[in-house]
C-alpha cells in the first residue's frame, strides 16, 4: 500500500485532491486556535515573564561539590573543619586583643599593625571556610537517604516580589530540592535577596 506522499509526487491528478484536503485541514486548525500561537508582542512578553519567574537548572554553590569530595578524604572533616575554625576564631581573638591591648596600654609602631593585617584576614577566612562548609552542609544533605552534598536545587520559582523603599527586595520563592543520591525530593519557601537571584541564575556578583 502507498502512503498519500507517494500520491501526490506519482500523479497530477491525485495531488489536486490532496491540495484541497490539505487547505480545509489547515482552516480546521486555524479554526480551532491555533491563531494563538503567533510572534504577536504579548506572547513574546508572557514568554519572558515566564523565562525570569522560573530558574530551571539554578546555580549553586561550586563549594557543594567540592565540600562533597572533599569529605571523603581522611581527617577532612574531623580535623580539618574545625581545626580551621577553631584557628581562625584564636587568631582573630589574639589579634583583636593585641590591638586592643596596644592601643589602651602601648604604643606599638605602625608597622607592627600592618603586619597583622594578614594575619586577621587569613583568620576570619578560615572562620569563613568552616562557616560556609556547615551552612552548605546542613542545606545539601538529603531528608531520605541521609547522604550528605547530593541534595541540590532543581528548581527555583518566584512567586511573589516584595518591593523595599531603600532596601533590597524579598524575592518570595518556591524551592524545588532533589537529591542526586535517591532521587527524594520536596519543595519550599524562600525568601531571598536579589543577590541571590542573580547567582541562581548563573550572574554571579
Ligand atoms: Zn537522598
Amino acid at each position: 500500500m502507498a502512503s498519500t506522499e507517494d500520491d501526490s509526487s506519482a500523479s497530477g491528478g491525485a495531488s489536486n485532491e490532496n491540495v484541497g484536503d490539505n487547505i480545509s485541514s489547515m482552516e480546521g486548525v486555524a479554526a480551532g486556535g491555533f491563531m494563538i500561537i503567533d510572534q504577536s508582542e504579548t506572547v513574546n512578553q508572557q514568554a519572558e515573564a515566564n523565562r525570569t519567574r522560573k530558574i530551571t537548572n539554578p546555580t549553586q554553590s561550586m563549594w557543594i561539590d567540592v565540600f562533597g569530595v572533599l569529605t571523603k578524604l581522611p581527617y577532612f572533616e574531623s580535623y580539618l573543619v574545625p581545626g580551621s575554625a577553631v584557628t581562625g576564631l584564636l587568631g582573630l581573638t589574639v589579634s583583636f586583643g593585641w590591638v586592643l591591648y596596644q592601643s589602651q596600654i602601648a604604643t606599638a609602631p605602625i608597622s607592627d599593625l600592618t603586619t597583622l593585617l594578614p594575619i586577621m584576614l587569613g583568620s576570619a577566612g578560615l572562620v569563613g571556610f568552616g562557616a560556609l562548609y556547615l551552612e552548605l552542609d546542613d542545606e545539601s544533605e538529603c531528608p531520605e537517604c541521609g547522604k550528605r552534598f547530593v541534595y541540590l536545587y532543581d528548581e527555583v520559582e518566584i512567586l511573589d516580589v516584595t518591593e523595599l523603599e531603600g532596601r533590597e527586595n524579598i524575592y518570595h520563592s518556591e524551592v524545588t530540592k532533589v537529591c542526586e543520591s535517591c532521587g527524594h525530593s520536596s519543595v519550599e519557601q524562600k525568601e531571598m535577596g536579589p543577590e541571590a537571584i542573580d547567582r541562581l541564575r548563573g550572574k554571579s556578583s
